[in-house]
């Protein structure tokens, strides 16, 4: 474990064992914490909370940005590393899983320097004051990113963090420790505890030394952890599932749209939490729409990566299974395995999806797109906003405008317009089920921060 500035002996013997997807061997084990681990993390954090608050946020951006630059110093060890625990192909591992988490501490390490951290307000003045000690617990379909998209933000505010990976994947974790311990962070600014989530990320989330919950997941243990939030009146951000739609308006380049939503779904093997899983074509370009898509997933038969977990693989078989057995067209793909051994799915398309079976309904987490059709564009508008997720979304338009009209009436919290950039500091969340609260960029900063005003 990874406490008060030094790698220390777990409090128990359990570990976790971590296994390549792509063999299905297991290549490390790590320590199961247990809630003496956590609590001495707990205690370490709250210990260096006082110091690091009061540190100035310029010089709290100086230390994101050594750590950037200790990360960066490990970028091919990390990449290759969230290769062996997450099945991720080497070249998304460093474009994707390491190059991105590089560049949200590059925007907290500015953000932290720049952030007006007092404002007058009438006869008031107010400061924004770190919430406290921070529990961060996190998935692992991306690993780094995730932890960064919550350790970053903390640092910046004046948080101390305790950092709780999955269990797939706790490897990446021990390297942003390691990272942090060059990078010359005070001890106990940010520890590491390894293990299971119903048992060590339970006792994080719910010690009394924890100022605010960070937790990226399943919207069912999100429920969890918000009620236990609610119970003992603490800050809680939840970054949960999504089932987003990839719109395709008429009049949008259509080849495009196609390829950029199958190619979006296919990243990460379709575990990203806002992949475009559901396409919505009108129903004069469906036919059209349907073979695009199946010769765009043709292309990544060899490129995607296996899926997590051997049970991550037979939850997604099982959905392609129920996606026949209700009816919906079967395209390409399948449930058999491709190839042996490791985790793989066959990208796999579905036509003929009505907006209330289940693929078209539930988060599958796997290279699998339904394709669903409509009739005008408040039957989209319908469908893209008929499930109890709203995380991200696609629209495509011949017309920009039309475009962000159509957007704007989506019940979701990130949509990319005529497939626009990823941007580091947009607020990334969900609407309805898919969270509460905004990671990255300056909304991401707040959610650490509470207010204090003084009159005079
Ligand atoms: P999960 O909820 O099973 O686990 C997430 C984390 O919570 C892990 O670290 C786990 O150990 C821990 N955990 C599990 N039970 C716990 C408990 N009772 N108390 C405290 N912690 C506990 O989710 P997962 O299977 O690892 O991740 C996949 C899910 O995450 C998907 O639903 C996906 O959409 C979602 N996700 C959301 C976002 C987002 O930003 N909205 C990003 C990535 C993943």
């Amino acid at each position: 474990m990874y406490i008060d500035g030094e790698w220390r002996p777990a409090d128990g013997t359990g570990t976790i064992s971590v296994v390549d997807p792509a063999t299905e061997m297991e290549f490390a084990r790590v320590p199961a914490g247990t809630p003496v681990d956590v609590d001495a993390a707990v205690r370490a954090a709250r210990a260096a909370l006082p110091g690091w608050a009061a540190t100035p946020p310029a010089e709290r951006g100086a230390r994101i940005a050594a750590l950037r630059d200790a990360l960066k110093a490990q970028e091919a060890e990390a990449a290759r590393i969230v290769t062996s625990e997450l099945g991720a192909p080497p070249g998304f591992s460093k474009a994707v899983h390491v190059a991105l988490p590089l560049r949200v501490l590059t925007s907290y390490a500015e953000l932290a320097a720049s952030h007006a951290f007092e404002e007058k307000l009438g006869n008031s003045t107010v400061f924004q004051e770190p919430v406290g000690v921070v529990g961060a617990i996190t998935p692992w379909n991306y690993p780094l990113h995730q932890a960064v998209a919550k350790v970053a933000p903390a640092l910046a505010a004046g948080c101390t963090v305790v950092l709780k990976p999955a269990e797939n994947t706790p490897l990446t974790a021990r390297v942003l420790a390691a990272a942090a311990h060059d990078a010359g962070l005070p001890a106990g600014v940010f520890n590491v505890v390894t293990g299971l989530g119903p048992v060590a990320g339970q006792a994080l989330a719910a010690h009394e030394g924890v100022d605010m919950v960070s937790f990226t997941g399943s919207t069912a243990v999100g429920r969890d952890i918000g009620a236990s939030a609610g119970a003992a009146v603490k800050r809680v951000a939840l970054e949960l599932g999504g089932k987003s739609a990839n719109v395709i308006l008429p009049g949008a380049d259509l080849a495009r749209a196609v390829n950029v939503g199958v190619a979006q779904l296919m990243a990460n093997s379709g575990q990203t939490c806002h992949a475009w899983s559901r396409m919505l074509v009108h129903a004069d370009e469906y036919d059209e729409a349907v073979a695009l898509a199946e010769a765009a997933a043709a292309k990544y038969a060899d490129r995607v990566g296996p899926l997590v977990s051997a049970r991550q693989r037979d939850r997604v078989r099982g959905y392609i299974d129920q996606g026949v057995a209700e009816g919906a067209r079967l395209v390409t793909g399948g449930s058999d395995a491709p190839r042996s051994p490791g985790y793989y799915v066959s990208p796999t398309v579905f036509a003929d999806v009505t907006p209330d079976m289940t693929i078209a309904q539930e988060e599958i987490f796997g290279p699998v797109l339904a394709i669903l059709r409509y009739r005008d564009e408040d039957d989209a508008l319908r469908i893209a906003n008929a499930t109890v997720y709203g995380l991200g979304g696609g629209v495509w338009a011949g017309d920009e405008a039309e475009a962000v009209a159509f957007a704007r009436r989506m019940d979701t919290g990130q949509i990319d317009i005529n497939g626009g950039r990823f941007n580091p500091l947009a607020p990334f969340g969900g609407y309805k089920q898919s969270g509460v609260g905004r990671e990255l960029g300056p909304h991401g900063l707040a959610e650490y921060l509470q207010t204090k005003s003084l009159q005079f």
